[in-house]
């Protein structure tokens, strides 16, 4: 494709939740924009991988600072509470969990969710980065895991294959749980209210 309109409106339609007529939309709000605020807009872009990194131990992403830590700021802190660990899909999710200020343990972000029948999960959502997150854990009293997930039908599927591989740690007293109701079918976490959130986490099971 050459014209540039096109070739713009084929970069958005790739983003999440975006359609070919929203992308198109995006193109011609550009267009209307002033060219120091797309010269903002480019920068910015430009900007992103190099000062982003992700979290060794909870694979968010998070800006690097000056300290050139390897650990994000919730993982830095040790006044957290390390009996804990939730596991959510995606960094937006945590974003939403951690804005409702009802958890105060440690996070692991899967990076993605399980499609039904999905054949090699391992290339889906990041179980082996999860078993060393949950070892490294361990050894400073994690008694928990709880599976914060969407509640549709690849979240729950996501939800079933991590209870599975995880139950081998009840033997060492770690109990997984999940959020509970108040979250109905359909909801994607990262668009629950903190009084929402509040609520699941609370009556978790
Ligand atoms: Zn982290």
């Amino acid at each position: 494709v050459n014209d540039t309109i096109d070739r713009l409106a084929e970069y958005f339609s790739r983003f999440p939740g975006i359609g070919p007529r929203q992308a198109r939309r995006f193109v011609y709000y550009l267009l209307g924009r002033d060219p120091s605020e797309l010269e903002g807009l480019v920068r910015t872009v430009r900007e992103l991988k190099e000062s982003v990194r992700s979290c060794a131990r909870c694979l968010r992403f998070f800006p690097k600072d000056a300290a050139a830590s390897t650990l994000c700021l919730i993982c830095r802190d040790d006044g957290r509470d390390a009996s804990a660990l939730m596991v959510v899909s995606r960094d937006v999710d945590l974003e939403t969990v951690e804005r409702s200020r009802s958890f105060h343990g440690y996070y692991f972000v899967l990076g993605g969710s399980l499609p039904i029948l999905e054949k090699n999960p391992e290339s889906r959502i990041r179980v082996r980065e999860l078993d060393k997150a949950i070892a490294a854990q361990s050894a400073q009293g994690l008694s928990e895991i709880i599976l914060a997930l969407n509640v549709n039908a690849e979240g729950e599927n996501t939800e079933e294959y991590l209870k599975e591989r995880l139950a081998p740690l009840s033997t060492h007293n770690i109990r997984i749980s999940v959020l509970g109701r108040g979250l109905s079918t359909g909801t994607e976490l990262e668009y629950a209210d903190s009084a929402t959130i509040k609520n699941a986490v609370k009556n978790r099971a």
